[in-house]
């Protein structure tokens, strides 16, 4: 496990903003990059309550913070606060990394290219042309959608529980980006027309999450082959049962440990100006998510 050896007067603060924050995994990953380096930073956990979210923005600048990351349910509410958005965060509609440059707070959403990193480092893949089904329509549906479409997919297929929603993010996806996205109906028939010209499936809903492992989103997983990559954006547990079965079925598979790594390796260059240690980084969560699961 990381630990921060010094903490001195000139010791640099950058934190998370959540409710809630104790199973992050986040501290543990920027805590040992910036030791691996010996950078004189520390990374803490802010337990803020969405009332208290304008007063918690207000102490980044008045305790001279050097940014933080913000996480669920901050990531859109936290928008009217900040000072600017970069173009990521505003076409996702949500800002999950803040840089504090003298009084101004700039807002960020290093999700997207997180896992746009992913797949091209862990998985080889690059979107540009590709047909990408989405399971999903919240801020991670959204996040990958924009970045996707960013990156060149060539059709973005949503599929929601909730139909209007899915409807909605596809209809923000066209207005915001060059990208060409459509909502389908998230049902067996549905999805089996849409799979054979897919090269990418990415589930992007809570479905299966730590601590319900057991449960899977409804999928014809008999319509995948060994040309799909299939990922899924949660991490605890790896293999959730969506990917077992996804594997079971032929398709390359991924989890959503890259993405989180890479969406804090791109956050910490943010703050420090230094290249991250990524494999630092990637040992660092590891060990954090054998730590969680072997003491639930
Ligand atoms: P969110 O904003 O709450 O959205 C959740 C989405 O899942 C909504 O579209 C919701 O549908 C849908 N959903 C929830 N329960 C469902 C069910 N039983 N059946 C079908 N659809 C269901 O959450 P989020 O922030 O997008 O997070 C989604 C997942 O991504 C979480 O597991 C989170 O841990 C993961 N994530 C991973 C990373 C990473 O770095 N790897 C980053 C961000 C998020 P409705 O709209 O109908 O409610």
């Amino acid at each position: 496990m990381s630990f921060v050896s010094k903490i001195s007067g000139t010791t640099k603060v950058c934190g998370l903003f959540g409710d809630p924050v104790e199973h992050s995994f986040s501290p543990a990953m920027q805590n040992a990059a910036f030791s691996s380096l010996g950078l004189d930073y520390v990374y803490v956990p802010f337990l803020v309550t969405p009332a208290d979210l304008g007063q918690a923005l207000a102490a980044v600048r008045a305790l001279n913070l050097v940014g933080v990351n913000v996480t669920v349910p901050h990531k859109e509410k936290v928008l009217p606060f900040l000072d600017e958005l970069a173009p990521e965060a505003e076409i996702a509609g949500a800002v999950n990394t803040i840089v504090r440059q003298g009084g101004r707070l700039s807002g960020h959403n290093t999700d997207g290219a997180g896992f746009l990193r992913a797949l091209e480092a862990d998985a080889g893949f690059a979107p540009e042309g590709k047909n990408v089904l989405v399971l999903g329509a919240g801020g991670a549906a959204r996040a990958v959608s924009a970045a996707l479409a960013r990156a060149g997919a060539r059709e973005i297929r949503i599929a929601g529980r909730t139909a209007q929603k899915a409807a909605a993010l596809a209809r923000e996806i066209n207005e915001r980006t060059r990208g060409r996205a459509r909502a389908i109906r998230w049902g067996e028939e549905d999805l089996l027309e849409a799979l054979p010209d897919v090269q990418l499936v990415v589930q992007a809903t809570p479905v299966g999450m730590h601590p319900r492992p057991e449960d899977c989103p409804p999928f014809p997983f008999q319509g995948l082959q060994s040309g799909h990559l299939v990922c899924d954006l949660i991490y605890h547990p790896p293999l959730t049962k969506f990917l077992a079965r996804a594997k079971a079925a032929g398709a390359r598979i991924l989890n959503g440990l890259g993405m989180l790594l890479y969406q804090g390796v791109l956050a910490f260059e943010l703050w420090t100006g230094v290249s991250a240690p990524v494999e630092v980084m990637r040992r660092a969560l590891v060990e954090e998510l054998h730590h969680q699961s072997s003491s639930k």
